[in-house]
Parts: C-alpha cells; structure tokens; sequence
C-alpha cells in the first residue's frame, strides 16, 4: 500500500491535531509511576480496572512456539530533520517526546492497518544484567528495552484510542551492555544531566536517528497486549524485535543518575511477566537476516 494513500485515507484535521497534542501530553503524564507496578504479581490490576483482561503486557516469549508468517514490510518514515525532540524525566523512566506531522512520525505495514504516528519512546532498565527488559525470551531478560509508542491515525483523542484494540502500537527493543557507547543514545545522554530531577526537561541538542536505533533489518514477534504502565489499557499492537541493540555502561550508569519524586534512583522500572492467556505470538522474520 503506498504511503499516499495512506494519507489520502487519513485527512487530519486542525482540530484533531490539537486533540492529538492533548493526548500527547496525557500519554506522557498517564503513568504516575507507582513502584507496586514493579513489585508483581499484578497490582496493576488492582490500581487500573482496565488491567483485568487477557491480553496484559509483558509477556515471555517463546520463539519455539511462535507462529512464523509472512506480512508486509513493516516502514516508517522519521524524518529527524523536520521534528522536535524533548527529553523529561517522568519520575519512573526517561522519555523522548517527539513532536512532527504526521508525515515526518510515520509508521506503517507489517501487523498493522492504515497508518500510526510516533508520540514518544522511553525505557525500561535494571541495576544488573539479569534483569531491566519488560518482555523476556524463553525466560531470559535483557539489561533493558526501549519502548517507541505510536497512536493509531484512526483514533483522534486519548479515550479512543485507549478503548480500540488497535489503538496503539508499541515497538519494543531490547539492549544489552556492550563496548561502546551507542551514538544515538549519546544524543540523548548529552542532556540527561538536566533531567535528573522528577519533572525535569530538556530539548535535544542534536536530534535522534530514531531509524539507526531500531533494528529493522532483523526479525520481529508481534502480539496483542496492553500498556505495562498505568492505565494499562488493552490497547496496544506489539512489535518486539529479536536483536538487541548494544549500548555501554558509562550509559545505562547515567540513566541510574536519574531519580524519582522522593529523590531515589530509578531503576528495575519494569512490569512483571502476565499470562500469555493462550494469545499468538507471531514471528515475523526478515529475508535479509
Ligand atoms: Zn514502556
């Protein structure tokens, strides 16, 4: 499907961009970090009713029993030159909020119907190297994994696309500790020193290649779950990718300077595994790998 009609499909309006900038804003705000959301089973659900289904996030995943399929190809388009990018430190995590049209925040294909705009990308980590992934594989947890959050054009308002199936689509990325310094994440680095505190923000100096952090030549398991931060709504298409991207420690040791309302360090900020309640996990894998 090409990308005009894709846009010829999805004329947006003034007034919906606004709506989309107030999600934005709640989106980013939705998860008033609460460290039993860390501490399982599963106390989110007590805190969020919308939590009580049977597609929660994360899960484990098996590759053994992945279904393998075929999809389209799974695109985006990020066009870094044309959009802003903001560091916050939300008190439970880092975050990117990326501001752009439509157009320049694209993504599109692979599990996906019509077209989804990215909003934000954060990260979940851990003080070692057994754990600081939300999702694991086959039982084995990554030093962390970068979440790249997308809405779905479709829906225009927060409590659309909270309430659709399809609402949302997440692309998850693992990391693990290697010997360099990944350049993109330095991008970020670069000013994670003004966001120590909980509120705190700071515009990116030199914008991210969200493209080169992304392992897009590789495979991917894509399921259907939910948000692993409050409201945890069941809304959320899942594209986890297989490869880990590398960044070093000097970086995982500044995401644990950052430190949360009560002045204590951020760290193992994820959700426990939830049931796989009997979904599919597809895998998609790419020809090229
Ligand atoms: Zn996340």
């Amino acid at each position: 499907m090409s990308l005009s009609f894709l846009y010829s499909t999805c004329s947006i309006q003034i007034h919906q961009i606004f709506k989309i900038s107030k999600f934005h804003t709640k989106l980013s705000g939705m998860a008033d970090w609460d460290d039993s959301v860390t501490k399982g089973p599963d106390t989110c659900t007590l805190k969020c009713p919308k939590a009580a289904g049977k597609r929660k996030s994360p899960i484990d995943i098996s590759p053994n029993h992945a279904c393998e399929v075929m999809l389209p190809e799974l695109q985006t388009k990020y066009n870094t030159e044309k959009i802003k990018q903001k560091l916050q430190n939300v008190g439970y995590c880092w975050k990117v909020v990326t501001e752009g049209k439509y157009n320049d925040l694209a993504l599109w294909g692979g599990p996906l119907q019509g077209q989804y705009k990215l909003l934000q990308y954060h990260c979940h980590w851990g003080d070692n190297k057994t754990k600081g992934s939300e999702h694991a594989i086959d039982g084995q947890k990554y030093q962390g994994e970068i979440h790249f959050v997308h809405i779905n054009n479709r829906y225009c308002s927060v409590d659309k696309a909270l309430r659709h199936s399809d609402g949302l689509c997440v692309l998850g990325v693992f990391f693990n500790l290697g010997c360099k310094a990944n350049p993109e994440i330095a991008k970020i680095i670069d000013v994670m020193n003004k966001c120590e505190a909980k509120g705190a923000e700071a515009k990116l100096e030199r914008n991210v290649d969200i493209s080169q952090i992304i392992p897009f030549s590789g495979s991917y398991y894509t399921y259907s779950g939910s948000l692993t931060t409050p409201p945890c709504s069941e809304c959320t298409t899942w594209i986890v990718f297989e490869d880990p991207i590398q960044i070093s420690q000097d970086q995982l040791d500044a995401f644990n300077s950052l430190k949360d309302g009560t002045g204590k360090i951020i760290t193992n900020n994820f959700r426990p595994l939830m049931p796989l309640e009997g979904r599919e996990v597809r895998l998609v894998r790419n020809s090229n790998h």
